[in-house]
């Protein structure tokens, strides 16, 4: 028997199509997929008949089955399989826990190979007419988790690093929509700012809600997840360049 290895894959953000081959590939051999809550669950749709399934679901923000329990499951069923896919949304190390998950593979002695995927934080933005970066407007742009833990006194994300006109995408940031606008109008922005809240992205559901930093939590807030929020005069050119739906 050859020596199992776990694949760390990139879905892609939702539309099925936006999968890489390489990530096809693997699921269509893949003896189990242990999966998180998918943009397309379609995708598993294409493993093999006797592939196994372990549902590990995480939901924004929230995490049902714990990280310490996938990574055991992760090592559970590689004494057990040798093609073992474990499928993300988008890409595995944008926010995806990929690192930690090949960092305990690793500790364990287990191989592991890294599938990048289409990142929601790119590809959403570019299915709703929204260039992360566009010659003359803008030459940076700032991914940035928008889910802080409750509670907590100090944040750690530097709201002060943002006073730049850099494209911001926060991810996992709907349930904080408030906080966000609120924070980067404390820092200095126009309550003006040109602000989207695109909702399931790239599939025949996605939803884009168009405003400013002031307005946006009252027309975005009910949008179902998963949503990014994308801040910069970037989100203007969407006038122009819609192009879905
Ligand atoms: N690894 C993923 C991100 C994981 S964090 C990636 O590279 O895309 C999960 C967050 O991604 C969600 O809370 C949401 O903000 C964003 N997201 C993922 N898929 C999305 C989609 N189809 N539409 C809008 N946002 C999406």
């Amino acid at each position: 028997m050859s020596s199992p290895i776990v694949y760390l894959v990139g879905a892609g953000p939702g539309d099925i199509d936006l999968m890489t081959v390489k990530s096809l590939r693997l699921v269509r051999k893949a003896q189990v997929i242990v999966y998180d809550r998918l943009a397309n669950p379609d995708i598993l749709k294409e493993a093999p008949a006797d592939c196994e399934f372990i549902d590990v679901g995480k939901t924004d923000g929230h995490h049902p089955v714990k990280q310490d329990k996938i990574n055991e499951i992760l090592y559970e069923v590689s004494q057990k399989y040798t093609n073992i896919v474990r499928l993300k949304g988008g890409d595995p190390f944008v926010f995806g826990r990929g690192g930690e998950e090949a960092l305990y593979l690793k500790d364990k002695g287990v191989k592991f190979e890294i599938v990048p995927g289409v990142t929601s934080s790119i590809s959403v933005p570019a299915y709703a007419g929204i260039p992360v970066t566009q010659r003359g407007v803008v030459t940076s742009f700032r991914v940035i988790t928008g889910h802080e833990a409750k509670g907590k006194t100090k944040s750690s994300i530097e709201w002060e690093s943002f006073n730049t006109n850099e494209t911001l995408v926060f991810l996992m940031g709907l349930h904080n929509l408030k906080m966000i606008a609120s924070k980067l109008i404390g820092i200095g922005k126009s309550k003006d700012y040109p602000v989207a809240v695109i909702s399931k992205g790239t599939t025949k559901d996605q939803k884009v809600v168009v405003a400013t930093l002031e307005t946006i939590y009252e027309k975005a807030k009910d949008l179902p997840t998963p949503a990014l929020i994308v801040v910069g005069e970037v989100v203007n050119l969407r006038e122009n360049l819609q192009w879905f739906n």
